[in-house]
Protein backbone atom coordinates (compact mmCIF):
# COMPACT_ATOMS: atom_id res chain seq x y z
CA UNK A 1 0.00 0.00 0.00
CA UNK A 2 2.91 2.47 0.96
CA UNK A 3 4.57 2.04 -2.40
CA UNK A 4 0.99 1.96 -4.27
CA UNK A 5 0.21 5.25 -2.65
CA UNK A 6 3.76 7.00 -3.30
CA UNK A 7 3.78 9.96 -5.25
CA UNK A 8 0.07 9.69 -5.44
CA UNK A 9 -2.29 12.44 -4.19
CA UNK A 10 -4.48 10.60 -1.37
CA UNK A 11 -7.28 11.67 0.04
CA UNK A 12 -8.21 15.54 0.65
CA UNK A 13 -11.56 17.19 1.62
CA UNK A 14 -12.74 16.76 -2.61
CA UNK A 15 -12.49 13.65 -3.09
CA UNK A 16 -13.80 12.78 0.34
CA UNK A 17 -17.42 14.66 -0.29
CA UNK A 18 -16.96 12.78 -3.45
CA UNK A 19 -17.10 9.23 -1.68
CA UNK A 20 -20.12 10.23 0.81
CA UNK A 21 -21.89 11.88 -1.78
CA UNK A 22 -21.95 8.42 -3.94
CA UNK A 23 -22.53 6.62 -1.57
CA UNK A 24 -25.84 8.85 -0.61
CA UNK A 25 -26.66 8.82 -4.21
CA UNK A 26 -26.20 4.81 -4.22
CA UNK A 27 -28.22 4.36 -1.03
CA UNK A 28 -31.21 6.77 -2.70
CA UNK A 29 -30.81 4.49 -6.23
CA UNK A 30 -31.55 1.21 -3.88
CA UNK A 31 -34.39 2.42 -2.09
CA UNK A 32 -36.17 3.85 -5.18
CA UNK A 33 -34.29 1.25 -7.39
CA UNK A 34 -33.43 4.10 -10.05
CA UNK A 35 -31.10 2.80 -12.96
CA UNK A 36 -29.11 6.44 -13.70
CA UNK A 37 -28.66 7.05 -10.12
CA UNK A 38 -26.61 4.22 -9.08
CA UNK A 39 -24.44 5.13 -12.41
CA UNK A 40 -24.05 8.44 -11.60
CA UNK A 41 -23.20 7.17 -7.65
CA UNK A 42 -20.79 4.74 -9.41
CA UNK A 43 -19.13 7.54 -11.13
CA UNK A 44 -18.47 10.05 -8.79
CA UNK A 45 -16.87 7.35 -7.00
CA UNK A 46 -14.54 6.63 -9.37
CA UNK A 47 -13.69 9.99 -9.58
CA UNK A 48 -13.01 10.46 -6.18
CA UNK A 49 -10.87 7.20 -6.35
CA UNK A 50 -9.43 8.41 -9.57
CA UNK A 51 -8.41 12.03 -7.57
CA UNK A 52 -6.72 10.00 -4.63
CA UNK A 53 -4.46 7.98 -7.30
CA UNK A 54 -3.71 10.78 -9.27
CA UNK A 55 0.27 11.66 -9.59
CA UNK A 56 -0.63 14.92 -10.92
CA UNK A 57 -0.98 16.46 -7.48
CA UNK A 58 -0.70 20.16 -8.43
CA UNK A 59 -3.93 19.92 -10.29
CA UNK A 60 -6.00 18.10 -7.70
CA UNK A 61 -4.70 20.62 -5.41
CA UNK A 62 -6.38 23.16 -7.14
CA UNK A 63 -9.22 21.31 -7.56
CA UNK A 64 -9.32 20.65 -3.57
CA UNK A 65 -8.61 24.56 -3.46
CA UNK A 66 -11.63 25.87 -5.18
CA UNK A 67 -13.36 23.62 -3.88
CA UNK A 68 -12.69 24.18 -0.32
CA UNK A 69 -13.03 28.21 -1.33
CA UNK A 70 -16.47 26.98 -2.48
CA UNK A 71 -17.98 25.12 0.41
CA UNK A 72 -16.53 27.81 3.13
CA UNK A 73 -18.90 29.77 1.54
CA UNK A 74 -21.84 27.47 2.93
CA UNK A 75 -22.27 27.94 6.74
CA UNK A 76 -21.91 24.82 8.78
CA UNK A 77 -21.52 22.56 5.72
CA UNK A 78 -18.53 23.73 5.20
CA UNK A 79 -16.90 23.39 8.64
CA UNK A 80 -18.44 19.85 7.91
CA UNK A 81 -16.31 19.14 4.82
CA UNK A 82 -13.30 20.58 6.26
CA UNK A 83 -13.43 18.43 9.31
CA UNK A 84 -14.21 15.38 6.87
CA UNK A 85 -11.37 16.08 5.12
CA UNK A 86 -8.50 15.85 8.10
CA UNK A 87 -10.08 12.42 9.23
CA UNK A 88 -9.92 11.27 5.70
CA UNK A 89 -6.15 11.87 5.77
CA UNK A 90 -5.70 10.95 9.14
CA UNK A 91 -7.14 7.43 8.06
CA UNK A 92 -4.50 7.97 5.09
CA UNK A 93 -1.97 7.62 7.49
CA UNK A 94 1.80 7.84 6.58
CA UNK A 95 1.62 6.67 3.31
CA UNK A 96 -0.88 9.87 2.85
CA UNK A 97 1.85 12.33 4.53
CA UNK A 98 4.57 10.65 2.18
CA UNK A 99 2.97 11.17 -1.11
CA UNK A 100 1.87 14.83 -0.43
CA UNK A 101 5.03 15.29 1.33
CA UNK A 102 5.64 18.61 3.78
CA UNK A 103 2.17 19.78 5.04
CA UNK A 104 1.00 22.65 6.63
CA UNK A 105 1.70 21.59 9.70
CA UNK A 106 5.64 20.83 8.77
CA UNK A 107 5.80 24.09 7.33
CA UNK A 108 4.75 25.88 10.55
CA UNK A 109 7.26 23.74 12.81
CA UNK A 110 10.06 24.51 10.42
CA UNK A 111 9.68 28.11 10.66
CA UNK A 112 9.47 27.59 14.17
CA UNK A 113 12.48 26.42 14.46
CA UNK A 114 14.06 28.84 12.19
CA UNK A 115 12.69 31.46 14.15
CA UNK A 116 14.14 29.87 17.24
CA UNK A 117 17.57 28.94 15.53
CA UNK A 118 17.77 33.18 14.77
CA UNK A 119 17.38 34.11 18.33
CA UNK A 120 19.43 31.87 19.99
CA UNK A 121 22.12 32.26 16.99
CA UNK A 122 24.79 34.05 19.33
CA UNK A 123 24.53 31.86 22.01
CA UNK A 124 24.01 28.06 20.44
CA UNK A 125 25.10 25.81 18.05
CA UNK A 126 22.54 23.72 15.94
CA UNK A 127 23.21 20.51 14.41
CA UNK A 128 20.74 17.72 13.03
CA UNK A 129 20.56 14.32 14.16
CA UNK A 130 21.71 12.23 11.42
CA UNK A 131 19.06 9.46 12.22
CA UNK A 132 16.12 10.94 12.78
CA UNK A 133 16.75 14.60 11.27
CA UNK A 134 15.56 16.37 14.65
CA UNK A 135 17.31 19.76 15.21
CA UNK A 136 19.44 19.69 18.60
CA UNK A 137 21.19 22.87 19.95
CA UNK A 138 24.02 23.15 22.01
CA UNK A 139 25.61 25.95 24.23
CA UNK A 140 28.77 27.67 21.95
CA UNK A 141 32.26 28.06 23.12
CA UNK A 142 32.52 24.53 24.58
CA UNK A 143 34.54 23.25 22.39
CA UNK A 144 34.27 19.15 21.45
CA UNK A 145 30.85 17.60 22.71
CA UNK A 146 29.25 14.27 22.93
CA UNK A 147 25.47 14.92 22.26
CA UNK A 148 22.72 12.16 22.73
CA UNK A 149 19.76 12.84 20.70
CA UNK A 150 16.75 13.12 23.07
CA UNK A 151 14.73 11.00 20.63
CA UNK A 152 16.13 8.79 19.15
CA UNK A 153 19.60 8.38 21.28
CA UNK A 154 22.35 8.53 18.91
CA UNK A 155 25.47 10.11 19.89
CA UNK A 156 27.58 12.31 18.10
CA UNK A 157 30.28 14.44 18.00
CA UNK A 158 30.18 18.28 17.62
CA UNK A 159 32.43 21.07 18.08
CA UNK A 160 30.65 24.01 19.42
ZN1 LIG B 1 17.83 11.45 16.60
Amino acid sequence: MQDFMNGRYGADELSFSLGVLGIVLALLATIFSVRVLSLIALAVLIIALARSFSKNISARRKENDAFRTQAAKIPVVGERIANMGSSARSAYGSASTAARGATKEDLKRQARTAKKMWKERKTKAFLKCPTCGTMLSVPKGKGRLIVTCPKCKTRMETKS
